[in-house]
């Protein structure tokens, strides 16, 4: 063991990938990680962090109109520099690459440039050069998915998106998920004609039926086209820009389209097949509650096992798997009342069961929902209205489910979740007072349920 070079070999310098090496070394062990892209991951480079800086700059038209309809400002000679957000954008991310460079250097972590294949269950190679470790874990993110239709290549993905050279007058947008939901309202924002199709009836599959309407309605009412059961078939060049052809027949133009139609696990070429590591049907790697794979000394944290993929759940992975190596001992990640917000316009907060599957699992249910138009809107042009809901377990008075779309929604759920987690019943949520004037009350405030 002691002649092997490291006790831990990250391959991935992501989220998940850079927390597990950090605390792993904070605890005593020798750790390297390699990375051939950017440190950070997708969350950094072309995910979570600047989608966000995106977001905030596609909200000041909304404030723009809404101090000018109603609240008495007058603002003249308003325009937009898609040059200008894109390169602070970028500045800001190599800034953020520094940092995680830091860090790594900081906790002992010897870095390593380069691609990694595995050689062995304790080999990995990178650049020629051959290391061992004790473990090795697997951290390699996924990847955007592109459907097979001709034409697919003229496209882009969420990869390139931050990184254009100019803002498109017109953009396509497929697919139904956060990626295509976020961007559709990042580009309207900032005054992009958008047309949005997803290939089912209605969009953001797995989140609740209420929530979903309510976004589709409100993306549409601010002049998003939004289509349902339409996809794309094939896509052509078309002068400067681009033609697609839908499913039923007709053709749309636009200055580009993105796919944001899924990722996959990153697996492909890392030499797993040759270690025997094995792989789910999707091709994300198999892991047990310890995320360890059928090799002993392999495992695998993050969107390569796609379990639930988001950035705090690779990093709360990664906590776990360094306790489990080097820490107190065993420690399995906790996957139940994860929340999550969809950073659209308005956001969308959720955490715990979606009615319908509150209804599976307990039988018994009592829901409680609220729709209004914000207290901000009273004196704005805006149509915007926030619905807020509430799933709770009949039997055990516990809240099993919390749900918003509207301003600030991500903020909002975050604290609740603390009080979902801990177990909180709605006879807690009905003793708690409300701040006031605020939307988040109206989650202490609701107490007539709407059905079961
Ligand atoms: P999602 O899996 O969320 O959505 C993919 C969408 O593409 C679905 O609507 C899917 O439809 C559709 N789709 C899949 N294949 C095709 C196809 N061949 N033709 C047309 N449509 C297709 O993936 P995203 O790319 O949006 O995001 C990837 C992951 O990244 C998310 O699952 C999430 O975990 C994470 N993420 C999280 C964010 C956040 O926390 N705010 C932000 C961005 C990403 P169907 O539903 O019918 O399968």
């Amino acid at each position: 063991m002691a002649d092997r070079d490291f006790d831990l070999f990250v391959i991935g310098a992501g989220s998940g990938g850079v927390r597990a090496s950090r605390f792993s070394a904070q605890r005593g062990a020798r750790v390297a990680v390699a990375e051939d892209r950017d440190l950070g991951g997708t969350c950094v480079n072309v995910g979570c962090v600047p989608k966000k800086l995106f977001v905030y700059a596609s909200h000041f038209r909304d404030e723009l109109a809404d101090m000018t309809a109603g609240y008495g400002w007058s603002v003249e000679g308003v325009g937009f520099d898609w040059p200008t957000l894109r390169d602070n954008k970028t500045r800001e991310i190599e800034r953020l690459n520094g940092i995680y460079a830091g860090l790594l250097e900081d906790a002992g972590v010897t870095h390593v440039p380069g691609r990694a294949t595995l050689v062995d269950a304790h080999t990995v190679e990178v650049e020629g050069r051959r290391y061992t470790a004790e473990n090795i874990l697997v951290a390699t993110g996924s990847w955007p998915t592109v459907p097979e239709i001709p034409g697919a290549e003229l496209a882009v993905t969420s990869n390139e998106l931050f990184h254009l050279d100019a803002l498109p007058g017109r953009i396509l947008i497929v697919g139904g998920g956060y990626i295509a939901v976020e961007f559709a309202c990042i580009f309207h924002g900032l005054g992009v004609d958008v047309t949005q199709l997803y290939r089912g009836p209605l969009f953001l599959r797995g989140f609740d039926e209420d929530v979903r309407r309510h976004l589709a309605d409100q993306i549409r009412g601010r002049g998003i086209d939004l289509r349902f059961d339409t996809n794309v078939t094939s896509i052509e060049k078309r002068g400067a820009g681009i033609r697609a052809t839908l499913t039923d027949g007709s053709t749309l133009d636009a200055d580009r389209i993105l796919f944001a139609t899924g990722r996959h696990p990153k697996t492909a070429g890392l030499g797993l097949e040759r270690v025997g590591v094995e792989l789910a049907s999707d091709g994300a790697i198999r892991v047990d509650a310890y995320s360890r794979t059928n090799v002993p000394s392999i495992w695998a944290i993050g969107d390569v096992t796609n379990r639930i993929n988001l950035t705090p759940v690779a990093i709360h992975e990664g906590v776990c798997l360094a306790e489990t190596l080097f820490g107190k001992g065993p420690r399995s990640p906790d996957h139940e009342f994860v929340p999550a917000a969809v950073f659209s316009q308005p956001p969308v907060g959720t955490v715990g069961l979606t009615e319908e599957e509150a209804r599976d699992r307990y039988g018994e249910i009592d829901v409680y929902r609220s729709t209004f138009r914000a207290l901000k809107h009273t004196l704005t042009r805006s149509h915007e209205r926030t619905m807020m809901k509430l799933v709770v377990d009949r039997a055990s008075d516990r809240v099993v489910g919390l749900h918003m779309v509207g301003p600030e929604a991500g903020e909002i759920t975050q604290g609740f979740a603390v009080a979902i987690k801990a177990g909180a019943t709605k006879a807690d949520f009905d003793a708690t007072l409300g701040i006031h004037p605020t939307a988040a009350e109206e989650f202490v405030t609701m107490r007539t349920p709407v059905g079961g």
